[in-house]
């Protein structure tokens, strides 16, 4: 073996089209690891590779110390709730992401739950198949069209569902306040600056913001009991955000009509988890993220990533933590 050889630990899982990009490299060694192995045998595959591909396993101090050699870390798409980034820059060690790899998907996921919801897509399928033709007009769906959306987090995916919700004929409302309401204005959408004066506005929310100690438990009862009886919430970005107990009590006591999750608390979610078995919620096993396309979009990228930090030219764009160079 080429002692020279600069090594990567890329999930076996991980798209063709990434283990491609690191093949096509003579300097670069790409070793696969099962997701899912115990800690120490992470730990002991850590021991001299230099870049590091994640998936959503946790990585934090105990992680950064095993991996003496570590230049990178990349995750395999965009939310980084998993990993120490305070460890790893406090380490000189950038973590990458993967820009606008999977925004498309993720955007749709959520325009498809709020088609959805508002289109009653199971239970009129349902009406179909079960012979309950004469019933179609129990409980009649509604239109996307001349309502009003409150997207949370006005990011790579936040901009693209509120683009699609305008195409649709939306108005849009945006809770960003990291974002200026100026650049929200120029993307035709309205800034709001409170939360929750916001809600009682919205027939849909859609949430497109990380999970951070900010945004865990930001739709809680208190939240959730200012939406209107009428109005659907849609959650593609991290369990948490939302208190599922909370939800519960919602959709079930009507304070709420609908929802759509991507993303849970626990995943995968335990099996006596009351949501899913909900007539007024779908659900999808996060995987708004991974469409074929997405799949193969952000193996490339993170491939692409941990290559570009190693030659010293880092896409910064995808740099969570800059200040992880500013030290070296
Ligand atoms: P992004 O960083 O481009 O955008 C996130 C936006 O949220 C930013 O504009 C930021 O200012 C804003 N924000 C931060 N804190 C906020 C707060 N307290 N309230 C409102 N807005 C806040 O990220 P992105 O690529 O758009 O992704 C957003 C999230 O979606 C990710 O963090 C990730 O957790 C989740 N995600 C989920 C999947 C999936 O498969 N379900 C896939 C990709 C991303």
């Amino acid at each position: 073996m080429d002692r020279k050889k600069l090594k990567l630990l890329l999930p076996a899982t991980m798209a063709r089209a990434g283990w491609e990009v690191a093949t096509t490299r003579a300097d670069i060694e790409a070793i696969p690891f099962d997701v899912g192995i115990p800690t120490s045998a992470l730990h002991a595959l850590l021991a001299d590779v230099h870049g590091v591909a994640l998936g959503l396993t946790p990585f934090a101090e105990a992680e950064v110390r095993a991996a003496p050699n570590l230049r990178a870390v990349a995750r395999i798409g965009v939310g980084y709730d998993t990993v120490d980034v305070a460890v790893l820059t406090r380490n000189n060690i950038p973590l990458m992401v993967t820009g606008t790899a999977n925004s498309p998907s993720v955007a749709e996921q959520a325009l498809f739950f709020m088609l959805a919801l508002a289109k009653r897509g199971g239970a009129m399928h349902a009406m179909v198949r079960d012979g309950q033709w004469a019933n179609r007009f129990t409980e009649l769906p509604v239109d996307l069209f001349g309502k009003t959306v409150l997207v949370i987090g006005f990011g790579r995916i936040g901009t693209r569902i509120s683009r699609a919700s305008l195409a649709l004929g939306m108005t849009v409302l945006v809770y960003d306040p990291y974002v200026a309401a100026e650049a929200v204005r120029a993307a035709q959408c309205d800034p709001v600056t409170e939360l929750d004066a916001a809600l009682g506005q919205a027939d849909f929310v859609t949430i497109h913001c990380p999970k951070s100690s900010e945004t865990i438990g930001m739709f809680d009862a208190a939240r959730l009991a200012r939406m209107k009886t009428s109005a659907y919430l849609v959650n593609t970005a991290r369990g948490g955000i939302v208190d599922e107990a909370a939800l519960h009590a919602a959709l079930t006591q009507g304070t709420i009509a609908g929802a759509g999750l991507d993303v849970f608390d626990q995943e995968p979610p335990l099996r006596d988890n009351p949501l899913p078995a909900l007539p007024n919620v779908i659900t999808a096993p996060h995987i708004a993220g991974v469409t074929v396309e997405a799949f193969d979009r952000m193996a490339v990228a993170t491939v692409q990533n941990l290559l570009d930090v190693l030659d010293g030219k880092p896409n910064m764009d995808h740099v969570v933590n800059k200040k992880a160079f500013k030290t070296r």
